[in-house]
């Protein structure tokens, strides 16, 4: 390994800490703790200076990859530089120092902070309560599908099914089945769109709902949004949006303007809490007023100056996070949509779309583009003609790690052959985009003349190429004292 462990760069008695004498007797300190309790040999830990550490940690973070480094257009994700202010704002002592078990007293800012924040959320979807305590998108669809199927047990039958379009991201059937629904796939047209005919053939009193996420994965605009509303609504099911990308529709239009009933947001992708280490996110779900009954307790009312904490909702379906969610990301979301306002908003989304088809413009001649027409905030590409000279989109995926520029994501969705799947996001400037270009274009021409160069790919990065099926399914994380 380029870096090594903590544990390699130990040294016996080093340490990165001063602490006064003990001024317990140390025979006094032991009687306090069963003889079966006490270690009988020191501790295995690192011994290493407050130096060491902080050099080993430097060293990690410029080993791997992340957006202050450079564009990371990892489709679907929403990689976009968040601003650090929001950041250092969301640590200021009166927000990080609380307790949720604090008295009430104690938490009126914060009280007003959420409940604010949850009026935004609700104005920016067009929705009528949002709730804030999903930690995640896949977690706001769990919430959302319960809040289906308790809608349709109030009516007297919970129903069967869930429909989903074969270009649903895959977290959509996955939160259907664990909520105990069987999942339909319909099929996309040649436009990449809702086929609206599959659709009616599937849809009857069984189902409960259909997922729809839009703009889709392909970054289209499922145009046929209202009368795809329409129809789910003639059978009684719900019209569910997967809105974890709402960063191509802020302030352009609203889910609960086209029909929708629920929709989940992702507090992490769109609105400024940096993802993808596994770390804290929020997938606030907002519905209409008939379904806001059924929502998770306490909801925080954002109505009127006072805000409060409602308990009283005989039919919700109970609780889904501890508290009130993840409150720190909710900070960074409120200072976000405060410091643009609706007019930054909107901009976001304008600069995301216009980023998007500016890339997709400059790529289309050297990469077959399935869905040539305008897109919203991502778009598709085809490795299929690199691949007749035997490179695959993973060998070119790899390859743009040597150029500097993280992946886009690849082979989702799943019904684009070879898919590389683009978001530049709206943070990226023209020269960014042009640099990403260029480097594109570059593996396009060495598929042809160099093919070998793509396939062997990364050359510069700490670590080569790696079995990745093997570290997935095999991980071997632990470090062993022992030497192999
Ligand atoms: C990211 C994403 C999700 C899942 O969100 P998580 O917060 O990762 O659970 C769902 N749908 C789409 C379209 C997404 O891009």
């Amino acid at each position: 390994m380029p870096e090594p462990l903590l544990f390699e760069i130990s040294s016996e008695g080093r340490k990165g800490y001063s602490l006064p004498p003990m001024d317990v007797p140390e025979k006094n300190a032991r009687s306090l703790l069963p003889e079966a309790l006490i270690r009988n040999r020191k501790a295995r830990l690192p011994e290493v200076s407050e130096l060491d550490v902080m050099r080993h940690f430097i060293h990690l973070s410029v080993l791997n990859y992340h957006v202050d480094k450079a564009l990371y257009p990892l489709g679907s994700c929403t990689m976009k530089y968040n601003p650090k202010i929001n950041e250092t704002l969301s640590r200021l002592p009166g927000f990080m120092n609380l307790h949720p078990f604090q008295e009430r007293d104690g938490l009126p800012g914060a009280l007003k902070l959420m409940g604010e924040l949850a009026c935004y959320l609700a104005e920016i979807s067009g929705m009528d309560t949002v709730t804030l305590q999903p930690a995640a998108g896949a977690h706001g669809e769990m919430t959302g599908i319960k809040i289906m199927r308790a809608y349709h047990e109030k009516k007297g039958n919970p129903r069967r099914k869930i429909i989903l379009p074969d270009s649903a991201h895959g977290t959509n059937p996955a939160s259907a089945a664990i909520s105990g629904y069987e999942t339909v796939q319909i099929r996309s047209t040649e436009e990449g769109l809702v086929d609206l005919d599959d659709l009616s053939a599937h849809l009857d009193e069984d189902v409960a709902g259909f997922m729809l996420t839009n703009p889709n994965t392909l970054g289209l605009f499922e145009k046929q949004v209202v009368e795809i509303a329409k129809r789910v609504h003639d059978v009684d099911a719900l019209l569910y949006m997967d809105g974890a990308n709402l960063n191509a529709l802020l302030g352009l239009c609203r889910p609960g303007d086209m029909g929708f009933d629920i929709v989940h947001m992702n507090l992490h992708k769109t609105f400024s809490t940096p993802h993808g280490g596994g770390g804290p996110g929020s997938g606030p779900v907002g519905v209409k007023n008939r379904l806001s009954g059924f929502l998770p307790v306490p909801v925080i009312s954002c109505r009127g100056p006072d805000v409060s904490l409602n308990w009283d909702f005989p039919e919700t379906i109970g609780k889904i996070h501890g508290f009130y969610g993840n409150f720190g990301v909710m900070v960074r979301a409120y200072v976000y949509i405060r410091m643009l306002g609706p007019e930054g908003l909107r901009r976001v989304s304008e600069n995301a779309i216009l980023n998007a088809n500016y890339l997709m413009r400059r790529l289309e001649k050297d990469f077959i583009l399935p869905h040539p027409q305008h897109h919203m905030h991502e778009f598709v590409l085809s490795g299929d003609r690199q691949k007749e000279n035997g490179v695959r989109t993973l060998d070119m995926a790899k390859r743009l790690l040597d150029e500097g520029f993280h992946a886009p994501t690849v082979y989702f969705p799943l019904i684009v052959h070879e898919a590389l799947m683009i978001e530049p996001t709206e943070t990226e400037s023209r020269e960014t985009l042009d640099a990403f270009a260029d480097a594109m274009l570059t593996i396009a021409g060495e598929a042809t003349r160099d093919p070998q160069k793509i396939k062997s790919a990364p050359r510069t990065t700490p670590v080569s190429r790696l079995d990745e099926a093997l570290a997935a399914r095999n991980p071997d994380v632990r470090y062993s004292f022992e030497s192999p």
